[in-house]
């Protein structure tokens, strides 16, 4: 192929820049292209990003690394999905997990879709998602996901994990595999005359020329932005929070290692509590139309307790929102530079993830030319906006009276059409499969995440009819058959502690 690129140079050493590297080299190392990755570790990265969708999975098996070798390195445990408490004050309905669905369920998931329709159409029956899942077992339970008696097909699960170990990792596999490491400052980027990247000038005076280049440098979007001149299309009137303070605690000596992540509405946004193999992340995402940083800070460490004293908090802000195109000339934007929306459901990895992805598939399918660039553009744009969605689901459908952010999010009436449809198509009396075969084209998240969302805030109009002991049968076959499903699997500390021992033999 004579297109065959000599020379990507990616600017970027966060988790956005070592995942495309890693990736790029072993997929064209064999093709004779050189990746070399730039990043500025005075600069740093983001510091933090530190749980992922089921996904990721995939990720590690195309670039050959097991969970037994990265996981410990980065301090990693297993997620079997999210909880969601104080999102919704209707009774019996304080909390919710939104589970990791995978083949186990597939017999329990008919009943709980058949129960939930039941109580759309006023039954008194059971419809809360967190009985009919082996996930959210497990995540009762303080259990792994991973089986002690089969060792056939894998579960659905993702990871938390120290985003600045994990970049660690990932830089010391790649640049051992053969990606070129240059720790300076890009100083200046040089474009040409026909709306391509010619080349980077770092501070140390060196020119890096490339035949194409990846934008892993964050926020800033120094090649996609601020040298394309690519704009952010503003989402702020969808999703309202654009701030975030983070504190990390330490680990309680009597708590299990719990296998989810805690997302927890507070007055103005929602707190994030990731457990680690050695302390626990946390955050308050937040608007800061709403209340200040100050205030945030003060509100999660009451939160938080005795536990966050000490704590140093990290405070991030960000414009929410996306570029339009994320491949530009010779430039493809990959991270935080193509835009973000919030930490809610930890999105962002798998964003990264599918970008790079198709990406790398339809520029080896164009022959390493722009063919696919159009294509590619829409996909990743229906990516982001699907997911906008399924966010800002979270918001509109919030119970919580508490305060004016609450109410402006559950009143916001700007929504895409095909939300507002799948919002109002689940509280009429028609069929909301037919409703969601009609939309969920436009949507990131499947049937499951959508019953489980609308399901597990109580969104449903009062009782009027007396339930059916089939349905009350159903529901307790399903409950019990997870927690019997999940008490096959191992514990999540002792799993976790021997991976540990066995990575130090
Ligand atoms: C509060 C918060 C919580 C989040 N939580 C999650 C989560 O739970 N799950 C999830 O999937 N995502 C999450 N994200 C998003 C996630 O953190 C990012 O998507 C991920 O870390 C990738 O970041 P990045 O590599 O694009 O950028 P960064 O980590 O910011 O890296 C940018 C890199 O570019 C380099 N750089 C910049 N300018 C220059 C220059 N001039 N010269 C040389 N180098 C330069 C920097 O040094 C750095 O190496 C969260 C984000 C925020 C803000």
């Amino acid at each position: 192929m004579k297109n065959i690129p000599k020379q990507i140079v990616i600017l970027g050493g966060g988790t956005a820049g070592w995942m495309t590297a890693n990736l790029m080299h072993k997929r064209w190392q064999g093709l004779g292209v050189e990746i070399t990755l730039i990043e500025s570790t005075v600069e740093g990265t983001v510091g933090v990003g530190e749980g992922t969708t089921p996904f990721i999975q995939s990720f590690f098996d195309s670039i050959d690394v097991s969970e037994s070798e990265w996981m410990p390195e980065a301090n990693a445990t297993y997620k079997c999905g999210i909880s969601f408490p104080n999102w919704s004050t209707k009774t019996g309905y304080d909390n919710y997990f939104h589970p990791f669905y995978s083949h186990v369920d597939t017999a329990q998931v008919e009943h709980f879709f058949n129960n939930a329709n039941f109580r759309r159409e006023g039954m008194d029956t059971h419809a809360h998602p967190d009985d009919y899942f082996v996930t959210s077992a497990l995540a009762r339970q303080c259990r792994a996901p991973i089986s002690q008696v089969s060792k056939g097909q894998r579960l659905d699960y993702g990871y938390h994990f120290d985003a600045e170990l994990l970049g660690r990792y990932l830089k010391r596999i790649g640049t051992g595999r053969g990606v070129k490491h240059v720790d300076d400052k890009v100083v200046e980027v040089v474009g040409d005359n026909k709306g391509n990247i010619d080349r980077l000038i770092l501070a140390g005076g060196e020119h890096v020329y490339g035949d194409f280049f990846v934008d892993c440098s964050g926020f800033k979007g120094l090649l996609i932005q601020q040298t394309l001149g690519e704009q952010l299309k503003d989402y702020s009137h969808y999703l309202f929070n654009n701030r975030a303070v983070a504190i990390q605690t330490p680990l309680s000596q009597q708590d299990s290692l719990s296998s989810e992540t805690v997302s927890q509405a507070l007055s103005a946004g929602w707190a994030w509590k990731i457990p680690l193999a050695n302390r626990f992340g946390n955050g308050y995402v937040y608007s800061g139309e709403h209340i200040t940083a100050e205030q945030a800070e003060t509100e999660l460490r009451a939160h938080l307790g005795d536990a966050s004293k000490d704590a140093k908090a990290l405070h991030l802000q960000w414009k929410v929102g996306r570029v339009s195109n994320h491949w530009k000339g010779n430039c493809v934007a990959i991270g935080l530079s193509q835009g973000f929306l919030e930490p809610l459901e930890a999105p962002m990895l798998n964003v990264i993830q599918q970008t790079l992805e198709q990406f790398v598939k339809y520029f080896e399918t164009g022959e390493f030319t722009n063919q696919y660039q159009t294509i590619f553009n829409e996909e990743v744009n229906h990516l982001i906006d699907g997911t906008r969605d399924y966010l800002q689901a979270h918001y509109l459908l919030n119970s919580r009276v508490d305060s004016p952010y609450w109410r402006e999010c559950r009143d916001n009436p700007v929504m895409s059409t095909s939300l507002k449809n799948i919002i109002n198509g689940w509280i009429s009396t028609g069929s909301f499969d037919a409703v969601l075969r009609d939309n969920l084209h436009n949507q990131a998240y499947f049937k499951t995440s959508w019953y489980c969302i609308l399901a597990g805030m109580g969104h449903f109009n009062p009782v009027s009819k007396r339930g059916s002991r089939i349905a009350a049968r159903n529901h307790q076959k399903a409950k019990q058959a997870c927690e019997v499903e999940a008490s096959r699997y191992v514990d999540h500390q002792q799993h976790i502690d021997s991976q540990k021992a066995a990575s130090n033999d």
